[in-house]
């Protein structure tokens, strides 16, 4: 009797189980995009949050952290979960609309808003989910490094990524991504262990060092144009005890600028690893920043050897072995690390600095004129402020966006008199509101292959990312585009993919050096028909057709002569259902067998 009844309840619970998995998938296949008159009516099916170019919010919504791009996507959509953005995706395709996914709007050139496109906004996508034994966590796709951090932190964890808390986790990661502890546990990209995308079918696939390895390692690195990420898993690092943050204000003289940069350069790179430097110079400020994870007295004394706290052979006024022990140097958590240096007072306290949410920017202060309408600046994107900010801290401050622009440049190694002389000239013209961040690099890096993820920058000493304000002042313009002319010839002419540069005469290949033809391979494999077009210097079927120039085609302008995208809405239907017929039987065998 009692096994009777064993067998009912067993039954029950398989044929309920199987129930669920067969109404989630109906849900997810019963969408039709092709039957929907326009991409307007598609997407509106799907029930995401949208806001349209007649809308209040447009003009807010449209632009990321970066708002020198004068773009104008058709319509920005909010997706909440993983089966929005496949329907999303699907619309994009059905309507030849090039789909321009976002995560924390950082793009220097505002590839995740382009002119025309579909923006599906992934920021929603933000959960995490640590798993304490095997060290690892599960996060969505559209979080952000701040609220990362904190939520790692409250296990005891970190992971290795820059340090501005509204970046996006997938665009650190797609450009390869480079943080404070690189030089010890390799970059972004290294520590991940699989990923979920949406490709432009619609469909989802799972990629990771065994399945589609191929895909897995372009998508650490070699852009972010092969589908939409919506979820990672990462592996996790135990958060350190102590970390000794410092930053080294010298006076402000020129002439010392040659002394401490050639110094620098002896030394940064070759630093021990768990030592990270950055020398950082404004018009009025000049200063090296520095992050050694765990407690060290000896700081003082590696500085000093390296020479960059005399100069002519005296100390240098205020760097003083005092002086930098108990003025500049900082022992922190490690969280407290990281906000230590968005802290203007360089306290290691206001972890507020890194709770930010899903709409971290304050409304923008810029008029834009969009078809003849003037649109006011501060005009704030309804229903996605405050959402995201965690309880732990209080909430971070709103962030500001920037209309600049920037130059990326690699060094092999120290610099000789010749470049420092010709550093030096321009520094000291620098327009007010511009900044050069000249950055170690070495420790791990050089060790590793260069194709170990399609991140190509692993043999280089150095990186320099010089800022301005993007304006039509000619001084600030011909000060900018100097760095091109006069200094990048001393530099090994790869450039950092994660600050797009359009004026680059080789962008391909100096993002990604050797791995570039690989990359365009897996792209033509993986995103056939090019409806992801963020990086179409990987967009190269047909062959006869390849571009040298990112710039001058897809982003701002929709290329017609791409081939159509997909031949028939109901084929690329057929073949979701068809996916998912088959998952289905699998799961009823598999519960019948157990
Ligand atoms: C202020 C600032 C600080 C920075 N600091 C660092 C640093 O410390 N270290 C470092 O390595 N880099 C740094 N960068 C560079 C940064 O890594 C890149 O700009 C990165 O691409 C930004 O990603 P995002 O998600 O914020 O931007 P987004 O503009 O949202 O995205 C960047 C690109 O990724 C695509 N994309 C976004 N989400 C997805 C997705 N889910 N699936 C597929 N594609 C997607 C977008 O379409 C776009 O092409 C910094 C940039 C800025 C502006």
């Amino acid at each position: 009797m009692k096994k009777v009844l064993f067998n009912e309840l067993y039954y029950q619970i398989i044929w309920f189980l199987v129930g669920i998995v067969l109404l989630v998938d109906v849900s997810c296949a019963s969408f039709n995009p092709s039957s929907y008159k326009s991409i307007e009516d598609c997407v509106s099916a799907t029930g995401v949050s949208v806001i349209s170019k007649n809308d209040p919010g447009y003009n807010d919504a449209r632009v990321g952290e970066r708002v020198r791009f004068q773009q104008y996507p058709r319509m920005i959509t909010y997706p909440t979960n993983t089966t929005q953005v496949q329907q999303l995706v699907l619309c994009s395709n059905t309507f030849k609309i090039t789909p321009s996914p976002r995560n924390g709007g950082h793009s220097n050139t505002g590839t995740s808003s382009l002119n025309d496109s579909l923006v599906i906004d992934i920021s929603n996508l933000n959960s995490v989910d640590i798993d304490t034994v095997s060290q690892t966590a599960i996060v969505g796709g559209g979080i952000r490094l701040g609220p990362l951090y904190i939520q790692l932190a409250q296990k005891n964890f970190t992971f290795i990524s820059g340090i501005c808390p509204t970046t996006g986790l997938t665009g650190v990661i797609s450009s390869g991504g480079f943080g404070l502890q690189s030089r010890k546990y390799g970059t972004t990209g290294d520590l991940v262990l699989e990923a979920q995308i949406v490709m432009a079918d619609g469909s989802i696939l799972i990629t990771n060092s065994i399945i589609n390895a191929d895909l897995f390692w372009a998508i650490r690195g070699g852009g972010a144009t092969y589908g939409i990420i919506t979820q990672w898993k990462l592996q996790l690092i135990p958060a350190w005890q102590t970390v000794t943050v410092f930053t080294i204000e010298y006076p402000y003289d020129p002439n010392l600028f040659s002394s401490v940069l050639k110094s620098f350069t002896n030394f940064g790179h070759i630093a021990p690893d768990d030592l990270s430097t950055t020398l950082f110079i404004t018009n009025t400020n000049f200063k090296i920043v520095g992050h050694y994870l765990g407690n060290d007295d000896q700081i003082y004394e590696k500085l000093s050897n390296a020479s960059l706290l005399t100069y002519n052979g005296s100390p240098i006024k205020g760097c003083d072995r005092e002086s930098i022990e108990q003025n500049f140097l900082l022992r922190c958590d490690h969280l407290g690390a990281r906000a230590y240096f968005l802290d203007p007072n360089k306290t290691c306290t206001r972890y507020d600095y890194l709770n930010i949410g899903t709409s971290p920017y304050a409304s923008n202060s810029f008029t834009y004129t969009i078809q003849n309408v003037t649109y006011p600046p501060a005009a704030t994107a309804p229903g996605v402020v405050t959402q995201g900010i965690l309880s732990v801290y209080p909430p971070g401050p709103l962030q500001a966006r920037e209309d600049v622009k920037t130059k990326s440049m690699y060094f092999d190694g120290p610099f000789n008199d010749t470049a420092i002389n010709v550093i030096i000239g321009l520094l000291k013209q620098m327009p007010s509101g511009s900044f050069a961040e000249l950055l170690s690099y070495g420790g791990l890096l050089p060790t590793q292959s260069t194709n170990l993820t399609a991140f190509f920058h692993r043999n280089v000493a150095y990186h320099l990312l010089i800022q301005a304000p993007s304006t039509s002042d000619p001084t600030t313009n011909a000060w900018i585009n100097q760095w091109d002319s006069n200094v990048r010839p001393f530099s090994n002419g790869q450039s950092y993919q994660g600050f797009e540069d359009p004026d680059l005469p080789n962008f391909p290949q100096q993002y990604f050096g050797n791995n570039l033809q690989r990359l365009q391979n897996i792209k033509s494999k993986y995103d056939p028909q090019q409806l992801f077009s963020s990086q179409s210097t990987l967009n190269t079927t047909p062959s006869n057709q390849q571009t040298s120039s990112l710039f001058g085609q897809c982003p701002f302008v929709h290329d017609e002569a791409v081939p159509a995208r997909r031949s028939s809405g109901n084929k690329m239907f057929n073949l979701i259902i068809w996916d998912k017929i088959m998952f289905n039987l699998w799961v009823i065998v598999i519960f019948l067998i157990w």
